[in-house]
């Protein structure tokens, strides 16, 4: 297993929402993580309470150029990108260089050390799809030039750059294909749905549902989506594998679903949807099902309480 005791993991974005979470059950199974950040959307809070543990290590720095770990490296986790689309509008050459140059860094890494690598994914790379639900095998509806073309087209240079390493050069690719997810540690001001909705909600402010409503997600906890992805890690697959929960709902049941469960007297505003917001999206979990054995656990009202809870 790629994440047994005392390996070493380098998590690129290991301050962020998913990679913190990552830092922290690789610390629990006795790994030793390398954590690479420039704190440009993670945060100092997210990794707090690891740095008193021995076996974590923080180095402050951009991916986009050249990394340097003089340890042996077991695994390299590509975890760095601004990820909400707000954070992808305002950063959008970082996240550009990022997904490319941060990627071409990283699997050199990999190579270098005789390390396996997973790259952080993501529904994305289906742009506005045209198939439902999507499968790995959907070649995707992507605008290039889009304002959220950036980060979908810096994801699919991305997937490329990782096959290209594992065909030419034999390295032990994995790519996961992350659907929306939600969880503890998200920041209040990300600008995704569940975030903004809960922190409206929690202040009785207006919800803000862009567009009539009626597009859809499907939303996976982040515990569910760690699971997946180290499952991957420790598999042999170096062929994209979708990992989300594939119970989809409108993004005004969402918003009702909020309000119930925090109790809200906030009202549901409707505001401009953003461009080329994707109408829907669900993922097809048979491959993760099949090879993997996963599938999500938690239940939304579950994760929302939680996630609520730690809003609070
Ligand atoms: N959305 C919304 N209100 C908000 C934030 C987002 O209605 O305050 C919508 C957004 O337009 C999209 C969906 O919620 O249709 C999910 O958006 P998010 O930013 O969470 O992630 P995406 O799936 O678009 O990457």
């Amino acid at each position: 297993m790629a994440t047994k005791k005392n390996s070493r993991v380098v998590i690129t974005g290991g301050a962020g929402f998913i990679g913190s979470h990552l830092c922290e059950r690789l610390l629990t199974a006795g790994c030793r993580v390398t954590c690479v950040d420039n704190l440009i959307t993670g945060s100092m809070e997210n990794i707090r309470s690891l740095l008193k543990n021995k076996n974590f290590q923080l180095k402050m720095q951009d991916v986009s150029r050249f990394i340097q770990v003089e340890e042996p490296v077991d695994c390299v986790l590509h975890f760095a990108s601004p990820a909400s689309p707000v954070d992808y509008l305002d950063f959008p050459i970082q996240t550009l260089k990022v997904g490319s140059l941060g990627t071409h860094n990283a699997l050199g890494l990999a190579k270098t050390k005789g390390a396996k690598f997973l790259l952080a994914s993501t529904s994305e790379v289906y742009g506005d799809p045209l198939t439902h639900p999507q499968h790995e095998d959907y070649w995707g509806n992507v605008n290039p030039i889009g304002p959220r073309g950036v980060y979908d087209e810096a994801k699919r240079f991305a997937e490329a750059m990782t096959l290209a390493y594992h065909r030419v050069h034999g390295v032990d690719t994995k790519i996961v294909r992350i659907f929306n997810t939600y969880g503890p540690r998200m920041r209040r001001r990300d600008g995704r749905a569940i975030p903004n909705f809960i922190a409206q909600a929690l202040h009785n402010l207006p919800i803000t549902v862009y567009g009539d409503g009626s597009q859809t997600r499907s939303f996976c906890y982040a515990d569910d989506l760690v699971e997946g992805i180290l499952r991957l890690l420790d598999s042999d697959l170096n062929v994209p594998v979708n990992i989300g929960n594939p119970k989809e709902m409108t993004l005004l049941e969402l918003a009702n679903l909020i309000i119930e469960l925090t109790g809200s007297k906030s009202t549901i505003v409707f505001n401009p949807l953003p461009v080329d917001d994707p109408k829907q999206r669900r993922p097809d979990i048979s491959r993760a099902r099949k090879y993997l054995d996963w599938e999500p656990a938690v239940g939304l009202r579950d994760g929302l309480r939680k996630t609520i809870e730690w809003f609070r």
